[in-house]
């Protein structure tokens, strides 16, 4: 059975706030739509953990920078209602920008430090936009939980932030990241991709396993560490631009020159018009 849409902000409002009066827990995965195995394993995830699930569709205009992919965002609500029945989650929220940010909107979230490197000086305003419309998410969806991916770190890692600062209520579950049957993490940015540039792609990942190759082998020199995976990436497709290949700790975000501790590794590199983002995670 197909889940309720929900397009209303006052109807999703009510519909929760009856949820919560009758004890139920409320899950919610939000999402840009155009839906693969990523966003249904974070459904998954809090499916046995809520007795309500929503999963939100919504293309964050405020997120995008004036160069983004905004208008071109991939986008087919039928078939992520498919999709989303197959989970099953009970209701898509997928509220028009109008709805989202009336005219007289004049409010912010930002979370500061965790936003300063890695996406963050590449996209400007962009994690503002995100803990902006996940913080009205929250108000509207009133969740109990909420599932990001691993796949998009610093953003989980900032809304962890955002959570605990603003003391709200709410469990952040962060779930693995899925890839293809090559490697590549899953995106729904992946369509963009030309078929050599699809076979390159896989590239990012292989960085990361070098990484892991040589952290097990014991190199702890960062620098060492992102020269190898830059050269690889090189080596591997044909003209990739490489935004960052960083090594961060996985508390602050701050880049590392020595890898000990609980520490992140993350890059993104566009090849053709397409940039693409990848991490792993580590603990030495
Ligand atoms: P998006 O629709 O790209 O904004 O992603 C919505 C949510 O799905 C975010 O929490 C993402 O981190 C998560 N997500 C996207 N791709 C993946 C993936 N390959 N594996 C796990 N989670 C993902």
């Amino acid at each position: 059975m197909l889940p309720t849409l929900i397009q209303s902000v006052a109807e999703m409002q009510a519909q929760s706030s009856t949820w919560r009066a009758q004890g139920q827990r409320i899950g919610l995965v939000p999402t840009m739509g155009y839906l693969h195995e990523g966003h249904l394993s974070l459904m998954r995830l809090l499916r046995p953990r809520c007795d309500t699930l929503v999963a939100s569709i919504f293309v964050n205009p405020i997120q995008f920078g004036p160069h983004e992919d905004l208008a071109r965002y991939p986008r087919d609500l039928q078939r992520d209602m498919e999709l989303c029945a197959q989970v099953p989650c009970e209701v898509v929220f997928h509220p028009s920008a109008e709805e989202i940010y009336p005219e007289n909107f004049r409010t912010h979230v930002e979370v500061s430090e965790l936003t300063e490197n890695l996406c963050g000086p590449f996209r400007p305003g962009h994690f503002r936009g995100v803990t902006t419309v996940v913080g009205i998410l929250f108000n509207i969806v009133q969740p109990h939980l909420a599932a990001f991916g691993q796949k998009d770190a610093q953003q989980a890692l900032v809304l962890e932030r955002m959570v605990r600062d603003l003391r709200m209520p709410i469990e952040i579950v962060i779930g693995p990241t899925r890839r293809e049957p090559d490697g590549l993490a899953m995106s729904s940015r992946n369509v963009y991709l030309q078929p050599e540039e699809r076979k390159q792609a896989t590239a990012l990942y292989h960085a990361l396993l070098l990484a892991e190759k040589m952290i097990n082998s014991g190199e702890r020199r960062a620098e060492k560490v992102v020269a190898a995976m830059t050269e690889l990436i090189t080596h591997e497709v044909t003209t990739p631009v490489i935004e960052y290949i960083s090594v961060v700790d996985r508390q602050r975000l701050h880049p590392l020159e020595s890898l000990r501790g609980q520490f992140v590794i993350a890059l993104a590199v566009r090849i053709g018009k397409t940039r693409l983002i990848d991490n792993m995670f580590f603990e030495v």
